[in-house]
């Protein structure tokens, strides 16, 4: 730390992102990525979007939030780009937070929520998971604060539903309720429909994992007029041109390809129930995932030493040394050829201890 650093910044935590390893190629199963290549027309777009980086970006994201309103069925109004979700979230905390309005999340979910809240001075509740890690409903009726969920949530996979969100939303109204959807195509029910009723709601939702998309960082926010007007000001209050050019021709590339994202989704959820199918015959514990991911643990083996008994065997997954998480491992769902990779190796490491 220089002499100069802001008092206010000097006890923050950084997010630590997962592991992206340059020594040796490995099955990467740890950062919840597509195994799929991005859409062709993605590609092709982003290209030609190449030809003209001498130019600043459309800060307005004219054509992007179109395609994005059509893909939800709201007015443009109602959606807004990000650089990567994480931007909208932080936009979020940014504009909703504060000591009068403090943030209220689950204590196991997204690392990235209690990074925003120190990084903006917002004061923050993080909310006991059950023993099921599943999240009581109840802990978040008619709280006087700003809350936050994934869902589904991480690391877990487990989702609400969508009448349950229901319930938070209405019970709330003096308050933002932001439900961060990064994992919703892989099987659980969005809370978009709902925008129209409740003005309080704002989800947010990712091109990072089911549009194979993370390298480009693209985002969405989807809300009433008035919620994305308020991020729009924070946004021109930082990073006007918050979407690079090419960025914004391949969001605008894979939507006009929603097949393959579909067929992607698919292909994914299935390779998840063959994976856990046969985790389950090894004696694994799994917590029912609706996500792009697995979240393991077996009595036979901790957590810690399945990681690195995989690591050494070249295949990556993610572990957190945290109370509550430590025993599991985070297991990317990959291709079917990842999967049956998976599983034999994990097969082996058994049979050996
Ligand atoms: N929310 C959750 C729950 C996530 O796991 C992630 C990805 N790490 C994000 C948001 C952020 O995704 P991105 O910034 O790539 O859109």
């Amino acid at each position: 730390m220089s002499r100069f650093f802001s008092d206010k910044y000097k006890t923050l935590t950084p997010y630590t992102p997962g592991e992206q390893p340059r020594d040796q190629k490995y099955i990467k199963l740890n950062t919840n990525e597509s195994p799929f290549p991005p859409s062709p027309k993605a590609v092709a777009m982003t290209a030609e979007a190449a030809k003209n980086l001498q130019l600043y970006p459309d800060p307005e994201c004219t054509e992007l939030h179109e395609k994005l309103a059509a893909l939800y069925g709201v007015d443009k109004s109602m959606v807004l780009a990000g650089n990567g979700s994480d931007e909208v979230l932080n936009f979020a905390f940014m504009a909703y937070c504060d000591k009068e309005h403090p943030a209220r999340f689950a204590n196991i979910t997204y690392g990235f929520y209690s990074v925003f809240a120190e990084i903006n001075g917002v004061p923050y509740t993080e909310v006991p998971l059950k023993d099921d890690f599943t999240i009581d409903v109840c802990d978040y009726i008619s709280k006087n604060e700003t809350i936050f969920i994934a869902n589904p949530n991480a690391p877990t996979g487990i989702a609400l539903t969508s009448l349950e969100i229901e319930a938070i939303v209405k019970s709330n109204p003096d308050n933002v309720v932001v439900i961060d959807e990064a994992y919703v195509d892989f099987g659980a029910e969005s809370a978009v429909p709902l925008i129209k009723k409740y003005d309080n709601l704002l989800v947010t939702q990712t091109f990072s994992k089911s549009r194979s998309m993370a390298g480009a960082r693209l985002g969405v926010a989807i809300g009433n007029a008035a919620l994305i007007q308020d991020l729009n000001t924070i946004k021109y209050s930082t990073n006007p041109y918050n979407i690079n050019r090419m960025t914004m021709a391949a969001g605008i590339g894979v939507l006009a390809d929603e097949e393959y994202t579909k067929n992607n989704c698919n292909s994914i959820i299935e390779n998840r129930e063959y994976a856990m199918s046969r985790m389950r015959k090894m004696g694994f514990e799994m917590t029912p995932s609706l996500t792009n991911f697995i979240f393991a643990k077996h009595d036979n083996i901790s957590g810690g030493d399945l990681y690195s008994e995989l690591r050494k065997r070249g295949i990556l997954v993610r572990h957190f040394s945290k109370p509550r998480l430590d025993a599991y491992n985070r297991i990317t769902v990959g291709s079917m050829e990842q999967m049956v990779t998976l599983c034999d190796t994990l097969e082996e490491i058994l049979k050996e201890i």
